[in-house]
């Protein structure tokens, strides 16, 4: 595994262990030559996925992707990685599960709002007004009453 800081190749691995939904391999690795740590995380891979995007262009479905939207969406936000891997993860199981081969961008949008809602608001805002591309105050203001009211009620 190259090292994502020097890229070196000379990289070892300290410690495996299952993540807490046992659904992974969490790998904390070494690198020889610049001395930075990092993880990898190892999982099936059950089928191959391909996003439909709004213009009709297909991409192979990329898991890293979705993660980095979401990633992006939580920066400094107090959510810790662990629980942020295991929504990632059920993102994927539903998409894996859904029977079709083809998916709609708009769909992994739509669970990505539905996921964020739950875990934390300021991503949840963050990564809609991406997604939804708001277009002013009031469009955000909107979504903000939504989840405001969707709280009410619990
Ligand atoms: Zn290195």
């Amino acid at each position: 595994m190259r090292c994502p800081n020097c890229g070196s190749l000379d990289t070892q691995v300290k410690d495996s262990r299952p993540t807490d939904d046992r659904a992974a391999i969490r790998r904390r690795r070494f690198c020889a030559n610049c001395a930075a740590r990092f993880t990898t995380f190892e999982r099936v891979q059950l089928r191959e996925l391909t996003v439909v995007k709004k213009n009709g262009q297909r991409e192979p479905f990329d898991r890293d992707k979705l993660a980095r939207s979401i990633y992006v969406a939580l920066r400094k936000r107090p959510v810790e990685p662990e629980r942020v891997e295991r929504i990632i993860n059920s993102l994927v199981r539903q998409l894996e599960s859904s029977g079709e081969t083809e998916i709609p961008s708009d769909m992994i949008g739509e669970l990505v709002m539905e996921a964020l809602a739950s875990l934390d608001q300021v991503a949840y805002i963050r990564f809609a007004s991406v997604y939804r591309s708001f277009m002013d105050l009031q469009e955000v203001k909107h979504e903000i009453d939504q989840l405001l009211s969707r709280e009410k009620r619990g």
